[in-house]
């Protein structure tokens, strides 16, 4: 459990912070705007102002996105691989291009690994690993980021050169924009008669997607899905354009991340896909992953492969939860058990509470009036 500032009390519980300091004084704790309250404090003023306050402020003080917040030292980061999502007007050949780099490049030495679908893979250039979303259409953007979740370091838009840019061609710019990612162009379908790159990259200069060629710095690439061509070059600007970017995360500290995709499995119960987007995912770590929590029982690669450990950017799939998270939920591991378990606990409660919330607001709000 965390402490507050008074201003951030004050916030949670929509009131004046000059209100709280005087609630305090009356209370006997003499209190300014910055100072951190304990627990103890908090939950005197919560008391205070009622019970379904001090419900509503537990949990706020639960939330995960406190723990992203861990204090790591510059010595203690590495490089680590872009993230990459591929977007699209329908039919400009996305799942060709997953496919198409996914086939020529998947991270592995062995013939013959069996790929499995898991939502994301790596694939590995120069010696360099790409992560790639594999996510149905814009999930990764808009479900996503609907829910506050930033995983993407780089999108790919994609567009066919004979058909050039569409609804869905510009809504997925937008994305990319409103997310500050950087966008490079793959301009696909070039081994067909009718492709017209030129009059590609002039509609997408009306949309701020410049080419390098004509004074801007948007990269494009022209590939052909199909026949597997430019896929080479498109992934040498991946990274080109990653490292211009900074990657940078810490392998030692506990992971932190993002749920790509988790279902209910007959057999194997919760199965969730991760991002782990900084940290060391390891077997046996407790976890709470939105509302679900566990112990990271099994991990699997986007080989099918078990593994015991997972680093920065590496998607993995993992079971031991005791529910099914949803796609954009944030996970953290947990030093022990039974925080993990409070915590994860604490965040179901959260979930039923947000049903009933619009109800209890204005409750809240009937509660202050009263005062
Ligand atoms: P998505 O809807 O963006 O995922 O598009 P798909 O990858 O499903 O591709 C749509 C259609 O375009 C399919 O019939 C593909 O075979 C075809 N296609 C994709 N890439 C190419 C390409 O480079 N050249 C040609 N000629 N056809 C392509
Ligand atoms: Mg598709």
């Amino acid at each position: 459990y965390e402490s507050l500032s008074v201003a951030e009390l004050a916030k949670k519980l929509h009131r004046e912070p000059s209100e709280l300091i005087k609630k305090l004084f009356m209370l006997g704790v003499m209190a300014t705007i910055n100072q951190e309250l304990d627990k103890d404090a908090i939950e005197l003023i919560c008391a205070d102002y009622g019970v379904e306050v001090e419900e509503e402020i537990r949990i706020d003080i639960t939330d995960l996105e406190t723990h992203f917040e861990q204090e790591v030292s510059e010595e203690e980061l590495r490089e680590r691989p872009p993230v990459v999502t591929i977007m699209g007007h329908v039919d400009h050949g996305k799942t060709s291009l997953l496919d198409s780099i996914r086939n020529t490049k998947v991270t592995d030495g062995e013939a013959g690994g069996i790929t499995q679908h898991i939502g994301a893979y790596q694939v590995e250039v120069d010696g360099k690993k790409i992560t790639f979303l594999d996510t149905p259409g814009h999930a990764a953007f808009t479900t996503m980021r609907a829910r506050g979740a930033k995983v993407t370091d780089l999108a790919i838009i994609v567009v066919a050169a004979d058909d050039g840019v569409m609804p869905q061609t510009v809504e997925a710019i937008n994305h990319a924009k409103a997310a500050e990612v950087p966008i490079i162009v793959a301009i696909n379908k070039m081994d067909k008669l009718s492709a017209n790159p030129d009059r590609v990259m002039q509609e997408l200069t009306e949309h701020g997607l410049v080419p390098e060629d004509w004074g801007g710095d948007t990269i494009f690439v022209p590939i052909s899905a199909l026949k597997g061509e430019g896929i080479d070059q498109l992934l040498e600007m991946i990274l080109l354009v990653s490292e211009v970017g900074e990657l940078k995360a810490s392998p030692a500290r506990s992971a932190i991340g993002t749920v790509i995709e988790a279902q209910l499995d007959k057999g194997r119960g919760s199965v969730a896909t991760l991002l782990v987007q900084d940290g060391t995912l390891r077997v046996g770590d407790p976890i709470v992953v939105g509302h679900a929590y566990g112990r990271v029982r099994a991990m699997v690669n986007d080989l099918g492969r078990r593994v015991k450990d997972a680093g920065p950017s590496t998607p993995v799939e993992i079971t031991g939860l005791n529910d099914v998270p949803q796609a954009g939920d944030r996970f953290v591991v947990f030093e022990d058990e039974k925080t993990a378990r409070s915590v994860g606990e604490s965040r179901a409660m959260t979930a039923i509470q947000a049903q009933r919330s619009e109800k209890q607001r204005v409750t809240l709000d009937n509660l202050f009036e009263q005062m």
